[in-house]
């Protein structure tokens, strides 16, 4: 079968939630409604529906349809590339680990650097990258950007549902120019790199949170809100480590060492 238009005829760039369109009367077909007219049950993609299936609006043939909308195709593409740029991210980053940090007495070798929660947030990929001596908020340039001029120390304020955060530009040789908000910096209080990750995974999570949002304390906002989640996993997590570890009252908690940890804006300016 050959389809004509927006993509050369491949059925294969085109994903199971492409919305495609008739070019002869413009009539759609979205998978998620299917089609009334010829039984087709909703939630069929447009590669699964008969080869004899036929526009419901003016019987052209299914090769007369063209992509109109295909947001699994967007999404697969921006998996993809996000992919890539969070894989030089840990690369560039565990050479800096291997070559000059290692021996460094602050680190914490409990740890490795990781990328963690990366998504896409107006256009630019956004998450988290924790290393044995950091966990910073980092923002990468979007698709086609070039940040490679960014002025190394430079401070932007960028803006989040949660907040108004400050990043700090700078440029490396394989990731090129980002942006980065210090979260934790040394990493000592995690005992491990799963701990980390966790942390990582509610600090995305709280970012979009709208309810972290105050006129005043932004910071100790999202830092309460923090708590909350992860006092929630460390109770499940107690539940689980109960017979090991019978004294836990004693032990520092997860939720100290967050509140310890979240680097104070404030603190930051000197
Ligand atoms: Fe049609």
């Amino acid at each position: 079968m050959r389809f004509e238009g927006s993509f050369l005829g491949a059925n294969d760039k085109i994903s199971p939630q492409a919305i495609m369109e008739c070019k002869i009367c413009w009539t759609p077909y979205d998978p998620a409604e299917g089609d009334d007219t010829r039984q087709v049950m909703p939630g069929t993609p447009f590669l699964a529906l008969p080869d004899d299936w036929k526009c419901p609006n003016c019987d052209a043939p299914k090769e007369q349809f063209l992509v109109s909308e295909d947001p699994g195709s967007d999404a697969a593409q921006d998996a993809g590339m996000i992919a890539e740029r969070t894989t030089l991210l840990e690369t560039d980053f565990t050479e800096v680990w291997h070559d000059k940090m290692r021996d460094v007495p602050i680190v914490n070798k409990a740890l490795h650097v990781q990328a963690v929660g990366f998504r896409m947030h107006d256009g630019r990929p956004l998450g988290v990258l924790i290393s044995p001596w950091f966990m910073n908020l980092v923002q990468l340039p979007a698709q086609g950007e070039d940040w490679t001029d960014l002025n190394p120390g430079a401070k932007e304020h960028l803006d989040f549902a949660s907040g108004e955060y400050e990043f700090i530009h700078n440029v490396r040789q394989m990731v090129g120019g980002y942006k980065a908000c210090s979260l934790f910096s040394p990493m000592n209080e995690f005992k491990t790199q799963a701990q980390a990750v966790d942390v990582a995974e509610a600090v995305m999570v709280a970012l979009f949170d709208e309810g972290n949002r105050a006129e005043t304390d932004r910071a100790g906002d999202i830092r309460a809100a923090r708590e909350e989640q992860i006092a929630v996993a460390e109770a499940a997590e107690a539940e689980q480590a109960d017979d090991a570890a019978p004294v836990l009252g004693d032990a520092p908690s997860r939720r100290e060492v967050i509140t310890a940890g979240l680097s104070d804006p404030a603190r930051d300016e000197g």
